[in-house]
C-alpha cells in the first residue's frame, strides 16, 4: 500500500442523502471543477482509486492515488495561492441538493479529528438521471450556492480552501450515479480499460493529460528551504553574496525514480548537483534541493540556471530547467 506524503481527503457519506441506483442513464459532460489552468497553476494529484484491497490503482494502472480514493483531487501550487482565492466550480449544470460551511481552514494530523465531516466545506450538485457532483474542501464562508439553486456550468460554488480531511489546498470531486461511484476518466470502466469514455468534455480531458511525474514549485533561494516558506510564497530572493539555493517540487513519482537536480552558473559550469539513489517506493511528493557558496565572497553577474530531470526504467520523462539574474 502506498502512503502518501500529502493528505488525502474522503468524501463525507453523512452530507449526501443515500439514493437509489438509477443504472442506465447519460452521464453529465464534465467541465474543470476549479478556476486555474492545470499543469500550469494547478496540478492532479490524486486519482481514483481502481483497487478495490488494500492496494492503490489510478486510471493508467499508476500509483497517483491512495487508498479508497473515490475522486479526483486538484491542488493549488501553494497555500498561499489558496488563499489570494480559487474558485471552485460546478463541473455540469444541474441543482444544489446540499452544502456544508463553518469547517475551519486548518491542515489536520488524522481522520478522527474530522471524522464525519471529512469533506469539510461542501456542495452537492443533482444532474440528470441520478448523476450527481461532489465537491470538498472548500473554504469556510465561501460557500456562494444554497440548496434547491439552479447552477449552470461552471457556476462559481465557493472557493477552494483547507477544510475536512486535508493537508494541502485542493478541490476534491467525487462523481456519482446514485449511490455508484464513478471515476470521471473511465465513466466506470476499469483501469487502464483501452474502451474507457471519460466523463469529461473533451477540451478538459484534453487538459487533464495524465502526468506522472509533474513538477508543481521550482525556482531559487538563498539558505534553507522551508516547506511552510513554499506553501506561503514567503522564500528569501537569491541574493550575489550569499549562498544560492535552487529547489524543485514533484508529484506523482514512482518507486524507481532517478531525480537529479543541478545549479549552473553563467558559463553552464555546474555548481552542485543532488542526485539521490532511486526512490525507494512512489512518493506523492518530493522535494530535491541543490546549492553553492559563492566564490570569493560573491557570484558573479549573470543567469544561474537549474535544471532537473526524472528517469524512470532508464528513459527521461520529465526534464525541466530554470532560470535566475543574479
Ligand atoms: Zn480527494
Amino acid at each position: 500500500m502506498i502512503r502518501p506524503i500529502l493528505a488525502v481527503a474522503a468524501f463525507a457519506a453523512a452530507m449526501a442523502a443515500s439514493a437509489p441506483s438509477v443504472g442506465q442513464g447519460a452521464p453529465p459532460r464534465l467541465g474543470l471543477p476549479i478556476a486555474c489552468t492545470p499543469g500550469k497553476d494547478c496540478f492532479v494529484q490524486n486519482y481514483f482509486d481502481h483497487d478495490a484491497g488494500p492496494g492503490v490503482k489510478d486510471h493508467r494502472c499508476g500509483t497517483m492515488t491512495y487508498d479508497g480514493h473515490d475522486g479526483v483531487d486538484i491542488r493549488l501550487p501553494t497555500t498561499a495561492a489558496q488563499r489570494r482565492g480559487v474558485a471552485v466550480l460546478a463541473a455540469a449544470s444541474g441543482t444544489v441538493k446540499g452544502v456544508r460551511d463553518g469547517e475551519v481552514d486548518r491542515v489536520v494530523a488524522s481522520r478522527a479529528e474530522v471524522q464525519g465531516r471529512e469533506c469539510g466545506n461542501g456542495v452537492i450538485v443533482s444532474h440528470a438521471n441520478g448523476w450527481e457532483t461532489q465537491y470538498c474542501h472548500m473554504a469556510r464562508g465561501s460557500i456562494a450556492v444554497k440548496p434547491g439553486q439552479a447552477v449552470a456550468a461552471g457556476a462559481r460554488l465557493g472557493n477552494v480552501g483547507l477544510s475536512g480531511w486535508t493537508q494541502f489546498p485542493h478541490a476534491h470531486m467525487t462523481v456519482r450515479q446514485g449511490t455508484t461511484k464513478v471515476d470521471p476518466f473511465t465513466g466506470g470502466a476499469a483501469a487502464c480499460d483501452a474502451a474507457a469514455r471519460p466523463l469529461w468534455s473533451p477540451a478538459v480531458a484534453a487538459q487533464l493529460t495524465y502526468a506522472s511525474p509533474q513538477i508543481i514549485n521550482a525556482g531559487f533561494t538563498t539558505g534553507a528551504v522551508e516547506q511552510a516558506a513554499i506553501e506561503g510564497e514567503s522564500l528569501a530572493r537569491p541574493t550575489r553574496g550569499a549562498p544560492l539555493v535552487a529547489y524543485v517540487r514533484a508529484i506523482g513519482l514512482n518507486g524507481g525514480d532517478r531525480l537529479t537536480l543541478t545549479l549552473s552558473d553563467p558559463n553552464g559550469r555546474e555548481l552542485a548537483k543532488n542526485a539521490p539513489p532511486p526512490l525507494d517506493r512512489a512518493k506523492a511528493q518530493q522535494f530535491l534541493f541543490a546549492g553553492a557558496r559563492p566564490p570569493s565572497g560573491a557570484w558573479a553577474a549573470g543567469r544561474y540556471r537549474l535544471t532537473y530531470t526524472v528517469v524512470r526504467a532508464g528513459k527521461p520523462v520529465l526534464s525541466r530547467t530554470a532560470e535566475v539574474t543574479l
